[in-house]
């Protein structure tokens, strides 16, 4: 299996979507085209992508509708391409959950920075300063940040993106109790009525698929009212 990243490119104008194209696979990125809302929305389905770069200007939908379903229920990251010069459609999308925009007319240099700085961004444990190639260990668990794989012993622990940047957030901040807020802020980006509902449950499928029984704090510490803490050795 390819361990390229997959980025999706909703953009309507062929000039520009080719030119980002053509940018992304120069620098080792496959892309998935789409020309609209619509069929933005059936590759997002089908191709479970990276990365989403999304123009606002779409022939059958306004982009920022793209934006409002997928962060019902999804944390992959968004890269508005906006050609409008008034700021508020880039609030809007920032505050619906879009993690960074661009205005065109932009270079390759420019599109190339916010890629990685955004894909960056949604490893929490790079981002946090870990080193290439570093792993976290705690009893048999073992979290492969290159590789955003996690195992208990030999087995594979097969996470969710979203499961594994909760794991590898509350990794990188072990031993300290990180709140609901804080988690919720560095996964999804922004809160709503459902976000702490959210967060439990992908910590509930996180626990099951660790092994762990209700009650049973090996790895994660369940800090009622709180939030969690990712447990230290010999304490
Ligand atoms: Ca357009």
């Amino acid at each position: 299996m390819s361990s390229k990243y997959k980025i999706l490119v909703i953009e309507d104008e062929n000039n520009i979507r080719n030119f980002i194209e053509t940018i992304l696979n120069a620098n080792d990125y496959q892309t998935l085209p789409a020309a609209s809302y619509e069929q933005g929305l059936l590759m997002y389905a089908s191709h479970t992508p990276d990365l989403v770069m999304l123009d606002l200007g779409l022939p059958d939908k306004d982009g920022i509708e793209f934006i409002r379903f997928i962060r019902k229920t999804d944390a992959t990251p968004i890269i508005v391409l906006s050609a409008r010069t008034g700021e508020s459609d880039k609030i809007e999308a920032l505050d619906l959950g879009a993690n960074d925009y661009i205005t065109k007319p932009f270079g390759t240099g420019e599109l190339l920075a916010r890629v990685r700085a955004t894909l960056r961004n949604n490893r929490p444990g790079m981002s946090a300063g870990s080193l290439p190639g570093e792993k976290f260990s705690l009893y048999d668990l073992i979290i492969d940040y290159d590789r955003r794989m996690v195992f208990i012993g030999e087995e594979e622990i097969k996470l969710t993106q979203t499961e594994y940047n909760i794991l590898a957030l509350l990794s990188y901040h072990t031993g300290k109790v990180m709140t609901y807020a804080a988690i919720i802020k560095e996964i999804w980006g922004s809160s709503d009525d459902g976000s702490i509902k959210k967060l439990q449950v992908n910590m509930a499928n996180i626990r099951k698929k660790l092994g762990s029984k209700p009650g049973d704090n090996q790895y994660i510490i369940n800090e009622l009212g709180v939030g969690y803490r990712m447990n230290e050795e010999n304490i």
